[in-house]
């Protein structure tokens, strides 16, 4: 529908509007949760030496078209993509690595200090199917580490600092979830070589051809596969599916000898770090521009959408987008799906609450109440302060709704003398004290 058809149709019938399927509002106290995930990756990247980058979330349609590769659901099917009004096509990014390795090219990051590293965080969109850990607009933490590679340098000579880099990137995500409580998260690697004749080519041509030999057994989607994309019939869930696969040749036995040695030596690396991880010779993931190491990490209490990180080094990505030779690795984290698991564990936090409820009476006290509630918020506790005058009755139960530590109640013998009343909601007692005890009080028992 056109705008002005749309504003007619609304006057028309007052339309109650809902959010768009697929997209969903945050609220209160799961925002908190959302801020307090969102803080820790902050506190936690900076640690490892990421600064942030925030990038526009609509981009030309072309740059994700080439880095994430036109066969792929992303790009063939999922994509928000519209032409702008001179016709260009754009999309809503429904992933962030293009991005960062377009605006490496555009800025000339390559004369910054190498390794770089960057950190994003924000909405992805895709057109999928919506359910549990599944939407439409979803938000993802991420990282990449960049480095224009120098004359006389990359090659086998860099293995060794590759592997180092793919396990720190690696430690960082688990280190992470383990600041955040989440538990049962786990660590699946595998390699899936180079695009070489001696690597992934061979090995896809002998996938292929032993893929043509059950291809009646295979569902269509996998039929489909064996001619677009035949590494993704390894990403198959579908049961009937899943022993014809077991069966299938490995990838790991047909590495060319370098990619072989980059993937024994992240093992070793990941091992040195204490990071504990399983192989799994079927993670390819769905993006084109992966090679080499690929991983992926599972969190509980999500079902079949157990994802929550999926990532992997994509050397040569910044070149394809027309930018000099470099080498990347990265992850994305599914927010949503964190804090779902983390719910899921009880891990959620408490509800919002404040710490102090102000229970004021007459003109006079509402002077002395709001005075104080300066104060209090200057010092950085959560106070709540009723616009109207309160029955002292009604101002305690609202106190309890809003799960306020303390009810500070402002009468004119308060005013008068400068003593303060202040009720404990938890045991219902109450003491007098001045503004200096109770500040002192505040900062002893309420938790900043
Ligand atoms: P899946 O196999 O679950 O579709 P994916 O391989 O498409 O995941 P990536 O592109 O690697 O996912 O994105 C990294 C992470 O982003 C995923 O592991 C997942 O946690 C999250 N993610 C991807 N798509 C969605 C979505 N539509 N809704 C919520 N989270 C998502
Ligand atoms: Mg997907």
């Amino acid at each position: 529908m056109r705008v002005a058809g749309a504003l007619s149709g609304l006057m028309a019938n007052r339309t109650k509007f809902q959010a768009i399927k697929g997209t969903r509002d945050l609220l209160p106290p799961d925002t908190e949760l959302w801020n307090r995930v969102e803080q820790t990756a902050r506190e936690v990247f900076g640690t490892f030496g990421f600064g942030e980058i925030r990038s526009p979330i609509f981009e030309p349609t072309e740059l994700f078209a080439r880095s994430i590769g036109a066969d792929t659901d992303v790009v063939g099917k999922e994509m928000y993509s519209f032409d702008d009004r001179d016709e260009t096509s754009i999309s809503l990014r429904p992933e962030a690595t293009a991005s960062v390795c377009r605006a490496y090219i555009e800025h000339g990051l390559h004369a910054w200090p190498q390794p770089l590293k960057l950190y994003y965080l924000g909405p992805m969109f895709r057109r999928e199917r919506p359910q549990k850990g599944r939407y439409r607009q979803f938000y993802q933490i991420g990282a990449e580490v960049l480095e224009t590679v120098q004359p006389g340098q990359g090659g086998t000579k860099d293995i060794p600092k590759d592997a180092a880099v793919d396990a720190e990137v690696i430690e960082m995500v688990m280190t992470f979830f383990a600041r955040l409580g989440l538990e049962g998260a786990q660590l699946q690697i595998n390699s899936i070589g180079h695009a070489a004749e001696n690597c992934r080519r061979g090995y896809v041509q002998k996938l292929k051809a032993a893929l043509e030999k059950v291809k009646d057994k295979l569902g269509p989607d996998s039929q489909r596969r064996i001619v677009t994309n035949p590494l993704r019939v390894l990403d198959s869930k579908l049961e009937s599916e899943q022993a014809i696969i077991a069966g299938l040749p490995k990838i790991s036995e047909h590495l060319c000898e370098d990619c072989a040695k980059q993937y024994a030596e992240v093992k070793r690396q990941l091992a040195m770090r204490g990071v504990k991880y399983a192989e799994n010779w079927r993670l390819v993931r769905g993006l084109d521009y992966y090679m080499r190491t690929t991983f992926e990490i599972t969190a509980k209490g999500l079902g079949s959408q157990n994802a929550v990180c999926g990532g992997g080094r994509y050397d040569g990505l910044v070149e394809l987008l027309g930018g000099l030779p470099t080498k990347g690795i990265g992850f994305a984290i599914g927010e949503d799906r964190l804090i779902l698991s983390l719910q899921e564990a009880g891990k959620g936090g408490a509800a919002a609450g404040r710490d102090v409820f102000v229970a004021w009476m007459g003109e006079k006290a509402q002077a002395a109440a709001i005075a104080a509630t300066q104060r209090l918020r200057t010092a950085g506790f959560r106070v709540e302060l009723p616009p109207v005058e309160q029955k002292f009755g009604k101002a305690l139960g609202q106190a309890d709704k809003l799960s306020a530590r303390y009810a500070l109640i402002l009468g004119e013998d308060e005013v008068a003398t400068g003593l303060w009343t202040v009720k404990t909601l938890a045991d219902g007692s109450q003491a007098k004290m001045s503004e200096a005890e109770f500040l002192e009080k505040l900062r002893n028992e309420v938790k900043k």
